[in-house]
């Protein structure tokens, strides 16, 4: 009889929402054999993705670079040959020095994103920048726009407990691709789906597998996901299906809102968004007449210009039917703010060379060209203390106190 496997366990590397619970099967020291995702965490419930699942593959693959390798040719050439690790990191360190010398500290712009490293691999590199005083980077190519929208409902980037979609009787998956990119999501709404009879809606860009899985499909066009939820939301005061009492406890301004929606009509969306005006009747119908709607927001909120809008109105639609208020109801796009860290250590957030100039990561080729104005010390929110709880690089915890509110806020 074959020993019992060596299982080890761990947490996704990905940076992804879902972070995952992992078994990693151990084969030996050196070796890992398949992976798993763990039972006994409730979201991740036994499932995770085909490429984790598939990790040893890539972990041990023959072509996985495995020493840092030193540019012999011309630029593009693809000569290169192997080096060691003190003679690559004595290369870089000379080379970092000679631009300091040379211009100043701030001629240094360490540049990163996220990946496959967690906080302290990925954001210990703001220590060492803040240490050396090299240039800021604002990240503004991923979370920013989406983040940006939230959190200006809600004051803060956090929503309802993902696993309480297996509670709901609607679950919206708007901008996001959950069956190739979010298989969690999709495990608990296939058992709403299941045990509580749900209705899965999916809305994107684009026919994806997600909304052939769903009941009912929408496709719109890139960048007017605003225009389809403002004209939810007037079929909702349209129709009663407002909760005015929640809004009236919870949110800032409703009759604000019900008056600037008077014109968005579906008529006026469908114009904009390329729907039909049966289609966005039968979504507004469907989530008014839905208490426990639950709208999973990804990240195709991030992908456009109108991204933050967009995300603000999507959000506020949990608002107006006051979904919040039930278990499996609400509306989620990212925890990142629910778990206070305080990130000064990783980051160097008291270093006293931290307030140099602060470069947009999206407008790299401007910058390395000198044609990008740099964002003067002290302008970003988070100069002002150390930040917490932000999960991503361009995220940021904040915001005002807007239209809708959680129920655990509200509680709180
Ligand atoms: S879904 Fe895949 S990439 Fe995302 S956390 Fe789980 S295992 Fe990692």
């Amino acid at each position: 009889m074959n020993a019992p496997v060596k299982l080890a366990y761990s947490a996704c590397p990905h940076d992804c929402p879902s972070t995952c619970a992992l078994e990693v099967e151990v084969l030996t020291p050196e070796r890992i054999g398949r992976i798993r995702g763990a039972k006994d965490n409730s979201y991740t419930d036994g499932v995770i993705c085909a490429k984790v699942a598939r990790y040893a593959e890539r972990v041990h693959h023959p072509d996985r670079l495995m020493h840092p390798m030193i540019r012999t040719g011309p630029k593009g050439s693809g000569e290169f040959r192997q080096a060691t690790w003190e003679e690559a990191m004595t290369a870089a360190v000379e080379g970092i020095q000679a631009a300091e010398r040379e211009f100043g500290a701030e001629s240094v712009w360490p540049y990163f994103y996220a990946g496959t490293m967690g906080l302290v691999m990925r954001d210990g590199i703001n220590r060492l920048r803040h240490a050396m005083g090299y240039s800021r980077m604002y990240g503004t190519f991923c979370t920013s726009l989406a983040f940006a929208g939230y959190i200006t409902g809600t004051g803060k980037l956090a929503g309802a407990d993902p696993r309480e979609m297996a509670k709901s009787d609607c679950v919206v998956i708007w901008g996001t691709n959950a069956v190739n990119t979010q298989v969690n999501v999709m495990t608990h709404a296939m058992k709403a789906r299941k045990e509580r009879g749900a209705k899965i809606v999916a809305i994107d860009v684009y026919r994806n597998g997600t909304i052939d899985q769903a009941d009912m499909g929408l496709v719109l066009r890139p960048g007017s996901d605003g225009a389809l939820a403002c004209a939810v939301m007037h079929v909702l005061f349209r129709d009663g299906h407002a909760d005015r009492e929640y809004m009236a406890k919870y949110t800032d301004d409703p009759a604000g809102l019900e008056a600037h929606l008077q014109t968005r009509t579906p008529e006026w969306a469908a114009e904009i968004t390329g729907l039909s005006v049966e289609e966005i009747e039968a979504f507004a119908r469907l989530v008014g007449t839905t208490p426990r709607t639950f709208f999973r927001l990804g990240y195709g909120f991030t992908r456009g210009r109108n991204g933050a809008v967009n995300m603000h109105a999507a959000a506020s639609i949990a608002a107006v039917t006051g979904a919040w208020q039930h278990e499996g109801g609400g509306a989620f796009h990212n925890n990142g703010a629910i778990y206070n860290w305080d990130r000064s250590l990783i980051e160097g957030l008291d270093a006293p060379k931290r307030h140099t100039r602060t470069l947009d990561q999206s407008r790299i080729g401007a910058a390395a060209a000198g044609h990008h104005p740099a964002r003067p010390a002290h302008r970003w929110p988070w100069d002002r203390a150390p930040r917490r709880g932000a999960s991503c690089a361009g995220g940021a915890e904040g915001g005002r106190s807007g239209l809708h509110t959680s129920r655990r806020q509200a509680a709180a």
